[in-house]
């Protein structure tokens, strides 16, 4: 059996206390939403914090809604809310279907969408649509606000551009991204649920083509250069220019690179 160790829980309960005890914490704390990675990694060893930080105690960070800006997720925000929530079904198809991809139903009943990005491994099932949507995340620290885009949010594998002492606070998928279509294929070792071989969405905008592809390299990435006038092979070859998978447990980096080429040349005929 792993060892446990004790830590401290605390539960902020307004965004206020929270920013406080993050910064206190900033070097010894670690934030739990659905806890669904950060349990493992204590259980087994790999993070040791001396306090762990309940993120889903205050009020409204559970809180999802769409408006004028677009569809708003705050850091409490789970899988199955999500995929719960009408307005996201009507309006960001692609979203759910990669959520809908994400681990199992119990899994999705804790996990949240903020966890899943800041945890930030390669084969996170909802960076993909996050990319593809033009999505931005809300990080809030004593220091005030910031909004960066995730095109620029992942910088390495588990890496982010989260400071200590700041916190996820909404995901935004603007107004604008509402009613872009696509498809999300990913390849698992099991029928079922499973973390993926490879990912690749494809999203459709007006004539525009997107990839997102997830476990291809050190962070999830977005391919933009794709145009509707590419044959599938071409449209392959772009896509497998951007990725650099890696030989791991779940596939070599040569089926890797197959399997993502069969899909994106697979999800282009589609679209043509
Ligand atoms: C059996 C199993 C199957 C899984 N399958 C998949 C799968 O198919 N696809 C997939 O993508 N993932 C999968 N996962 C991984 C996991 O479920 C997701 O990454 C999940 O979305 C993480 O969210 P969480 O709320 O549980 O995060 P937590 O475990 O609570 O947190 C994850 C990390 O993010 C930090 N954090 C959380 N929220 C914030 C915030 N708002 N601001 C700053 N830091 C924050 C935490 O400190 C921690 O480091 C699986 C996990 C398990 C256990």
């Amino acid at each position: 059996m792993p060892m446990l160790y004790e830590f401290r829980y605390l539960a902020p309960k307004s965004v206020a206390e929270l920013t406080a005890t993050l910064r206190e914490h900033a070097s010894d704390g670690k934030i739990l939403a659905g806890g669904t990675d950060l349990i493992p990694n204590i259980r087994n060893g790999l993070q040791k914090p001396g306090f762990v930080i309940d993120i889903k105690k205050y009020d409204g960070a559970d809180r999802i809604s769409y408006g004028a800006d677009g569809l708003s997720m705050g850091p409490a925000v789970t899988i199955n809310d999500l995929l719960r929530f009408k307005d996201a079904r009507d309006r960001y198809p692609v979203l759910c279907s990669c959520a809908h991809e994400l681990a199992s139903h119990q899994i999705r009943n804790r996990a949240t969408v903020a966890g899943n990005v800041v945890n930030a491994s390669p084969c996170s099932d909802m960076a993909p649509a996050l990319l593809c949507l033009d999505a931005q995340a809300v990080l809030r620290s004593g220091n005030g606000e910031r909004v960066i885009p995730f095109s620029s949010f992942f910088t390495g594998v588990k890496k982010t551009v989260l400071q200590p002492g700041e916190f996820l606070e909404r995901i935004l998928v603007p107004a604008a991204s509402a009613g872009v279509t696509g498809r999300y294929l990913k390849l698992k070792r099991i029928a079922g649920h499973d973390l993926g071989i490879v990912g690749v969405l494809m999203t459709k905008r007006d004539g525009e083509i997107r990839f997102g592809v997830s476990s291809a390299a050190p962070t999830p990435v977005l391919v933009d250069t794709v145009t509707t006038k590419d044959s599938p092979d071409e449209a392959a070859a772009k896509v497998l220019a951007s990725v650099s998978p890696i030989s791991d447990v779940r596939g070599t980096k040569e089926y890797r690179e197959h399997m993502i080429g069969v899909y994106a040349r697979r999800l282009l005929a589609e679209v043509r």
